[in-house]
């Protein structure tokens, strides 16, 4: 785990360090996550403020920027729609990039417009 992100109100809820937060479709990239045990970080609780969203995302940024798989796992949450904070993207961004998610309830995205 990188030593970047020092958890406070974060703290590893999972002590298991072959947990992932991809686990039950682990993808061989995902065993050299750098998130491993910060799951809380990289998805929102239901009704998250926007404040505590941006506090949370730049904690997971901190991971993100050091980790090694960082491009496989963006690709990953890009073709499969996900939720949540993955290689260094929000769902926003990916819908930004042209990656929509499949249903965007609660999420607040703008349509592209071509
Ligand atoms: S890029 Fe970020 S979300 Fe993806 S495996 Fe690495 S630390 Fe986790």
């Amino acid at each position: 785990m990188s030593d970047v992100y020092q958890g406070d109100d974060y703290e590893a809820f999972d002590s298991d360090p072959e947990q992932s937060i991809v686990q039950g479709r682990l993808d061989a990239w995902a065993h050299l996550a750098n998130c491993k045990g910060y799951a809380k970080l990289f998805f929102g609780k239901t009704a998250e403020r926007p404040q505590a969203r941006v506090r949370r995302e730049v904690k997971a940024h901190s991971l993100c920027m050091l980790c090694a798989v960082k491009t496989d796992c963006r690709l990953f949450a890009r073709n499969n729609h996900e939720y949540g904070f993955w290689g260094d993207e929000n769902e926003e961004s990916r819908h930004e990039a042209g990656f929509t998610l499949s249903s965007p309830i609660g999420v607040h995205i703008t349509p592209i417009v071509h």
